[in-house]
C-alpha cells in the first residue's frame, strides 16, 4: 500500500506513534493509500522545526523568497498532469477540473504572492511640523494553516504563499479526506530547496492534528478554511491564547435570476455554478430564485443543461461531474435529498444514486445532479448547508421579496444576480449579505480583491493585500520633528 508522509524539517517521516489513517479514492471507494496519523507530539516536532527555521526565513530579503515561491510554482507547473491526475483520485473529481482549475490555480497562488511582495509599499501619515508616522509589518512566526478537502492543493496554497511570502514558517495540515497532492507539494519543496522547517506539512485528524495546532501555544496565526462547526470550535480553542484567525467556513448562496435576465448565457453559467465539482465549492449556488414570469423557461432550459452533467468515472477526459469525497459526505447528500422529499419538494431531476459507470467505479460514491422545487426558502433544505450537487428552484415576485429570502440564511459568503438593469443590480448588491457578489456571471476571481464571508461564513478576508496584512503584524512608528 503507498505510503504518504508528513514533511517536517525537511525529511519524510511517518507519525510518532506510526499509526496510519486510510486514504480512499472516492470513484471506487476502495482504499489506495495510507497518511500518518499525527498528535500532538508530531505538531510539537513541526514546530521546533519551522520556529527554528523563522529565524533566516524571515530575514531573508524580499527577492530571495520571492525567488523560492516562484520556483515552487514552476515546479508545480512542470508536474501539472502528475498533480491533477492526484487530485483528481483523491477528490473524486473530474480530471478536465483539476487540470484546468485546481492546479492551475496553485501555481497562480505562489505567483500572485511571490510578486506580490515585491511591489508591496509601506504606509507613512505625515503630521506636518508636529512630525510623522510611518508603518512597519512584520512576519509574525509559525502559522497554523488548516485546509478542507474541496479544492485541496488549491485552498492549502492561498494559505502557504502569503504566509511564507511575508516571511513566516509554516505548518500546513490538509484534509485528512484529501492529502495526496500536499505530499507531492512537499516533494516540490525539497527539489526546490526550500530550506529546511520553513514549510512542514502534517497529515492527520482534525481533532487529534488540527486540534494540537490550534491549540499550541506558540503558534500565534490560523488560518482555517473549512465549515462552520469547525470555525466555532477553532475560535474557541484559538480563543484561549488570543491567536489571530482567519476563518473562511461554509455557505448557502443564492442566485437571483431576474426575468431581463440573459437566459441562455445565464442557464450556461448557473450549471457550472450549481454543479461544479459535485456543487462541493463553497461558492456554489444552491438556492435559485427566479422572477415568476420566466420561472418556467429557467426551469425547462436549467434541467435540460444539467442533464448533460450526468457523473462518470473521473479518469474519463469527457467527464463534467465526478465522485461525492466520502461515504459519509455520500450518505449527508443522500439524507438532504430524502428530506426534501417528505418536505413536499418535487424532484425535478436526478435525486438518485445513478446506475453502475463502470466496474472500476461499482462501489464509487457517485450522485446525480439534483434539482427540486416547491420548498419553502426557510426549510431546513433551504436553510443548510448540503455541500453536494443538490439545488433548489423558488419563484419570486419583487426585489424586496427576493432580497429576504437570499438573506433569511445564517450564512454570507457569495450571492450571484442576473439582470441587465445595473441600478437594479448595484443596489441589491449593496443590501445583500454576502462578502463576495457576482452579477451576470459566477466564481470569476481576481486574487487581489477581498475573499471571504459575512455572519456564520467566516471571520477576515483573505486575497491580495488582506492575505498580506494578516499574516504580519503591524507596528506605527511616530517620529517627532518638533
Ligand atoms: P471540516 O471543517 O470538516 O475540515 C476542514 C479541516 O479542518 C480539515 O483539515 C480537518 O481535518 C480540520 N479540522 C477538523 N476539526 C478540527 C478541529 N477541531 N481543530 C482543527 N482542525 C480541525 O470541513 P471539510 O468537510 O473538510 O470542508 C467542507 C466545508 O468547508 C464546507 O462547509 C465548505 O463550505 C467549507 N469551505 C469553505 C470555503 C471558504 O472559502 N469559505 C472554501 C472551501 C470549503
Amino acid at each position: 500500500m503507498e505510503k504518504i508522509f508528513n514533511y517536517i524539517n525537511g525529511n519524510f517521516v511517518a507519525s510518532v506513534s506510526d499509526e496510519w489513517l486510510d486514504n480512499y479514492e472516492p470513484a471506487t471507494g476502495q482504499v489506495y493509500s495510507q497518511l500518518p496519523r499525527s498528535k500532538e507530539q508530531d505538531i510539537e516536532n513541526a514546530y521546533s522545526a519551522a520556529k527554528k527555521a523563522f529565524d533566516s526565513w524571515s530575514k531573508l530579503n524580499t527577492e530571495d523568497r520571492s525567488r523560492y515561491l516562484l520556483a515552487i510554482a514552476d515546479a508545480i507547473e512542470k508536474r501539472l498532469e502528475e498533480f491533477a491526475q492526484a487530485e483528481s483520485k483523491d477528490t473524486g473529481k473530474p480530471i478536465r477540473l483539476a487540470r484546468s482549475v485546481d492546479i492551475p490555480r496553485a501555481v497562480a497562488n505562489f505567483r500572485f504572492f511571490a510578486t506580490a511582495i515585491l511591489h508591496a509599499h509601506d504606509e507613512a501619515y505625515d503630521m506636518g511640523k508636529i512630525g510623522f508616522n510611518y508603518v512597519k509589518r512584520k512576519p509574525i512566526g509559525v502559522a497554523g494553516l488548516i485546509a478542507p478537502w474541496n479544492l485541496p492543493l488549491y485552498l492549502l496554497t492561498w494559505k502557504i504563499a502569503p504566509a511564507l511570502a511575508v516571511g513566516n514558517t509554516a505548518i500546513a495540515k490538509p484534509s485528512e479526506l484529501t492529502p495526496y497532492t500536499a505530499f507531492l507539494l512537499a516533494k516540490v519543496c525539497e527539489e526546490v530547496g526550500l530550506p529546511k522547517g520553513v514549510l512542514n506539512i502534517v497529515h492527520g485528524l482534525g481533532n487529534e492534528a488540527g486540534e494540537a495546532i490550534v491549540n499550541h501555544p506558540h503558534i500565534p496565526v490560523i488560518s482555517f478554511t473549512g465549515g462552520t462547526t469547525t470555525g466555532k470550535r477553532i475560535a474557541q480553542n484559538a480563543g484561549k491564547y488570543l491567536k489571530k484567525i482567519s476563518l473562511e467556513l461554509g455557505g448557502k448562496n443564492p442566485a437571483i435570476i431576474f426575468e431581463d435576465a440573459d437566459l441562455q448565457r445565464c442557464v450556461e453559467i448557473s450549471t457550472r455554478g450549481a454543479f461544479n465539482n459535485q456543487g462541493q465549492i463553497c461558492l456554489c449556488s444552491s438556492r435559485f430564485f427566479i422572477q415568476k414570469n420566466i420561472y418556467d423557461d429557467f426551469k425547462n432550459a436549467f434541467i435540460q443543461k444539467v442533464q448533460t452533467f450526468m457523473p462518470n468515472d473521473p479518469q474519463l477526459e469527457s467527464t463534467a461531474m465526478g465522485a461525492i469525497v466520502s461515504e459519509a459526505q455520500f450518505q449527508k447528500v443522500l439524507f438532504y435529498i430524502e428530506k426534501a422529499k417528505k418536505l413536499g419538494g418535487k424532484i425535478l431531476c436526478g435525486g438518485k444514486v445513478p446506475d453502475a459507470i463502470n466496474e472500476r467505479c461499482a462501489k464509487g460514491w457517485f450522485i446525480e445532479p439534483t434539482v427540486i422545487e416547491n420548498l419553502d426558502p426557510y426549510c431546513a433544505v433551504n436553510q443548510e448547508e448540503i455541500f453536494g450537487p443538490v439545488v433548489t428552484l423558488t419563484p419570486f415576485e419583487t426585489e424586496n421579496e427576493v432580497l429576504e429570502y437570499a438573506n433569511s440564511v445564517p450564512y454570507g459568503l457569495s450571492a450571484v444576480i442576473w439582470t441587465q438593469n445595473l441600478k437594479r443590480a448595484h443596489l441589491l448588491a449593496d443590501q445583500l449579505e454576502a462578502g463576495i457578489i457576482w452579477v451576470n456571471n459566477w466564481m470569476v476571481r481576481d486574487l487581489r480583491t477581498p475573499f471571504g464571508g459575512m455572519k456564520e461564513s467566516g471571520i477576515g478576508r483573505e486575497g491580495g493585500v488582506e492575505a498580506l496584512h494578516f499574516y504580519t503584524e503591524s507596528k506605527n512608528i511616530f517620529i517627532g520633528l518638533l
